[in-house]
């Protein structure tokens, strides 16, 4: 399996390289040459495999021999073997046509620890096999940056810098990241918003000098690997639910904010999973609702939210969904990309928009619609929602057609957004991992806004 760049001035590169490459190299993102096609017969076969295997399949597919089978399925073992719970991604019914997705049992208890557990035993895996220096710099609304770090600390080899909001992400998430004191991290705590965070790392890594000379890697999910990780628990969610008897084709509900985590579903849906629609949930930051609605990509104005991983006016995943909507043609998406620059918008015609609408449907959830979502569900059958879980739950209620089976994904646990859920005057006790947290001494460095800044902190860290 060869990767290419959406933006095609790429030559073709194989897995490892796709993984250390992060965002291509002519500004655009990798995606394989070819999305592997899953008959029924391998679906059928598939359904019997616990998390892990079935994420061995899945990423034998993706990595075509690149590493060893024994040495991928050790990498894969080792990623999940940390979940608390045994199915790793287990599906809860909700209601006989809702049923909630559980990504949360990983360390951090957001679902980027599906993804970032196994990113950074392939990034240690890399530096052992190739002898590559691993320099990872990320952004992060709050879950990324807890998990990456939780995915690398005390990894030799491996050093890793995160830069958050700094103060617009909630107590948790900052305590997640800021109280690991392994001297292979660095927090930078930006005076800013996440846009400007993931603006200032963009910029970096378009930089391939010095990209080239500090060895930067990305664990933001232009990571391809992050995309190809998430794929496998839309497979996994699908036979659960098929063992209860669903049968035909199911919606996914999925809270957005990067556009990474649906576009690993409609990957999933394009390998040939019987999808029928991805429902887009966004909350007030609704740009992709824009888009699913309008046609129309265009960031508004920032507004902070109850549900702040998803406070995101630029998605960066997007590319990738354009370059599949437009025939894989690097040319014209170069050219999209281009004009969103200069005109910050992209339009797409009526036809195009067609196609969108056969493979999603999008809602926005206003702030007080997701507590009240947190509070009805609460109320009714005991189950508390993260707010960002609330999003695709209130998104599904919204959009699914009667008779249609709906699998909400939960992004995050509930104990890591207290603040909103204290709201509704709904008292949760915390997990023991995240009640520790507050005991712990923090370590991070306040930094402005600035790309200069930023750069000398890099260089003496790195
Ligand atoms: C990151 C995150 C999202 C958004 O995922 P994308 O891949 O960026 O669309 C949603 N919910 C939670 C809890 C997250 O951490």
């Amino acid at each position: 399996m060869a990767y290419k760049s959406t933006r095609g001035q790429v030559a073709p590169i194989g897995f490892i390289d796709a993984v250390l490459m992060g965002l291509a190299d002519d500004g655009g993102l990798l995606v394989p040459q070819q999305i592997p096609q899953v008959p029924a017969e391998t679906l059928r076969q598939w359904q019997k495999l616990d998390y892990a295997a079935l994420a061995l399949e899945v990423f034998s597919l993706y990595v075509d021999g690149e590493i060893p089978r024994n040495e991928l399925k050790q990498l894969i073992d080792d990623s999940y073997a940390r979940f608390r719970h045994p199915e790793v991604t287990p599906v809860h019914k909700l209601r006989d046509d809702l049923h909630v997705l559980e990504l949360f049992h990983g360390p951090t208890f957001a679902f980027k620890d599906v993804a970032l557990q196994l990113l950074g035993n392939l990034y240690s895996y890399i530096s052992k096999q190739t002898g590559s220096i691993i320099h990872i710099l990320g952004a992060t609304s709050g879950d990324t940056g807890a998990s990456a770090i939780e995915g690398v600390r005390g990894k030799p080899g491996i050093r890793i810098c995160i830069l958050h909001p700094h103060g617009k992400v909630s107590k948790v998430q900052a305590l997640q990241m800021t109280t690991v004191q392994d001297d292979n991290v660095l927090n930078l705590a930006v005076e800013g918003t996440f846009d400007d965070c993931q603006r200032i790392i963009k910029e970096l890594f378009a930089d391939v000098g010095f990209k080239r000379e500090h060895h930067l890697r990305a664990i933001n999910s232009i990571n391809i690997a992050r995309v190809l990780a998430q794929i496998v628990y839309y497979f996994h969610a699908y036979f659960r639910l098929a063992e209860q008897g669903v049968t035909g084709k199911v919606n996914f509900s999925v809270p957005t904010g990067n556009f990474g985590d649906i576009f690993a579903g409609y990957m999933a849906k394009r390998m040939g999973l019987p999808i029928h629609k991805l429902i887009l949930a966004t909350n007030e930051n609704n740009i992709l609702e824009r888009f699913v609605n309008e046609g129309v990509y265009e960031p508004g104005e920032f507004r902070s939210t109850y549900s702040p991983s998803m406070d995101i006016q630029v998605a960066s995943n997007f590319e990738r969904y354009l370059y599949y909507l437009y025939g894989e043609n690097g040319a014209t998406i170069a050219s999209f990309m281009d004009q969103f620059k200069t005109e910050g918008r992209i339009v797409v015609p009526p036809e195009k928009l067609a196609q969108v609408h056969a493979d999603f449907a999008a809602y926005g959830v206003r702030n007080e619609e997701c507590l009240d979502t947190i509070a009805d569900n609460y109320r009714a059958t005991g189950y508390l929602l993260d707010p960002h879980t609330a999003c695709g739950v209130a998104a599904a209620d919204r959009l699914a057609a009667d008779g249609e089976v709906t699998i909400a994904l939960a992004t995050a646990h509930p104990a890591k957004f207290d603040e909103a859920i204290r709201l509704r005057n709904i008292r949760q006790t915390y997990p023991a991992p995240i009640a520790e947290l507050f005991d712990k001494p923090q370590s991070y460095v306040v930094v402005n806004n600035d790309n200069a800044e930023i750069r000398k902190q890099l260089e003496a860290f790195f």
